[in-house]
């Protein structure tokens, strides 16, 4: 769906005038949501490099050394490596590495470091470590700074300020060249195509001055923007026809899609479980057997496709098969709330992330295209269940994703009231820019 969605939004229109997009910072929140973030890892405070440490360090050093500057390695982290082969390389102590570690609850994340990332080590002339210093991501730098015989292991952050941005645009070519235009993210605009996929065609349905108006989270770290995170609320005006959609977070944290009136934005299922793959025999109960050679109902549509496709499960669910049957191969069937099953046969082989039991969500990878059991060729049998009766998956009616629970509907109504006012308002500004 990513990469149709991603292509599909470079198409244009077929005229390329410029953008008419304005932009504005509204509503200045100062609280910190980690949950939102996801341009960063994990949440927590630490270090800025303008820094105390350094300073304690010197004075350190100077008491421990009586003189010499320690040595600065800057040491870029390989694929593979990790901090006891680091200190291995460096020829430094295992023991302090030890301490490190151990040196409290904080420590351990100097287990998780990434490839890629950089390691700053300050050596003394007697080749001991007198600081390690690891920044995790823009706001978090971990640092171990020796006190004699131990390591005091600490963690700082930069304050993170989320501001939510009012972005409008009129399109002129392409969804994609306008929202780049109006200074959105690709990540932002991936997600504004991928909110209205189910009611817009964003290769074909975009329309000369249709227009989008979304309400986005920014984060600043030191008034410097650092990230962008979720999509708060989005009207797409497509030839005429307004669709809106505001992001609701339930009690438990999950956060979905839903019309102003509380239906869910998306269908429980997507159509085709792959991408580039054609059918290659469709949902016919009496096909004669390619390989059996005799009449025997095809119950499903096969898609054949390069053996290693990665097949995506159609719909959120719990995966109640995953192993070998007979006919079936390499198979994964998955129950889909108390009606809908769905079934993936042939595989290659399985997701490693997944097992009989696990939960999944609509478009996880959940194996790969093959020929294991009765197969002429590398290919993907997919069958779709309502009651354990057999439909054809390319014709069958697809529910709608869940609406918000009649509980809370009193409380979504309350908390998109202002993202909804807010876009009809700019939608208004929009208006009055463009007329001539
Ligand atoms: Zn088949």
């Amino acid at each position: 769906m990513k990469n149709r969605i991603y292509k599909s939004l470079f198409l244009g229109i077929g005229s390329a005038v410029v953008a008419s997009a304005s932009y504005a910072l509204i509503a200045l929140q100062t609280e910190t949501n980690s949950a939102d973030i996801s341009v960063f890892t994990q949440n927590a405070t630490l270090i800025q490099p303008t820094n105390p440490i350094e300073k304690q360090l010197d004075a350190g050093l100077k008491k421990i050394t009586g003189s010499a500057e320690p040595a600065l390695i800057k040491h870029t982290i390989k694929r593979g490596e990790s901090l006891s082969s680091i200190f291995s390389t460096l020829d430094l102590s295992k023991a302090d590495l030890h301490k490190i570690i151990h040196a409290n609850a904080t420590g351990k994340q100097f287990t998780q470091i990434s490839f890629g990332k950089t390691l700053q080590l300050k050596i003394d002339n007697s080749g001991r470590l007198q600081q390690l210093i690891y920044k995790k991501n823009a706001l978090e730098t971990l640092s171990a700074t020796r006190e004699i015989d131990s390591f005091n292991v600490e963690i700082s952050s930069k304050q993170l300020d989320k501001q939510i941005a009012n972005v409008t645009g009129t399109i002129h070519s392409s969804l994609f060249q306008e929202g780049k235009e109006a200074g959105l993210p690709d990540k932002v605009i991936l997600q504004l195509a991928e909110i209205f996929a189910w009611d817009i065609d964003f290769a074909l349905d975009i329309k000369e001055n249709d227009s989008f108006s979304i309400l986005y989270e920014k984060f600043y770290a030191a008034g410097k923007e650092v990230g962008s995170g979720a999509i708060l609320a989005a009207e797409f005006i497509n030839q005429g026809t307004s669709y809106r959609a505001v992001r609701y977070q339930d009690k438990q944290g999950h956060a979905h899609y839903y019309t102003p009136e509380g239906n869910g934005m998306r269908k429980a299922f997507i159509r085709t479980p792959v991408d580039f793959a054609r059918i290659s025999s469709p949902f016919n109960l009496k096909r004669r057997h390619p390989v059996l050679n005799r009449i025997r109902a095809h119950k499903g549509v096969d898609y054949a496709a390069v053996r290693g496709t990665p097949i995506k499960c159609t719909g959120d669910g719990k995966i109640i098969f995953q192993g070998r049957q007979n006919g079936y191969g390499r198979v994964i069937i998955i129950q889909h709330g108390e009606h809908y099953s769905t079934l993936y046969a042939h595989l290659s082989a399985f997701s490693k992330n997944f097992k009989t039991g696990s939960t999944v969500k609509q478009s996880d990878i959940i194996g790969y295209v093959g020929q294991s059991g009765l197969a002429s060729g590398p290919h993907l049998h997919y069958e779709f269940r309502i009651d354990g009766e057999h439909r054809d998956p390319l014709t069958v009616k697809l529910p709608n994703s869940a609406p918000v629970s009649p509980a809370l509907l009193a409380d979504f109504k309350a908390a998109t009231r202002p993202l909804l006012a807010q876009l009809e308002l700019s939608n208004k500004t929009l208006l009055a820019q463009n007329q001539p």
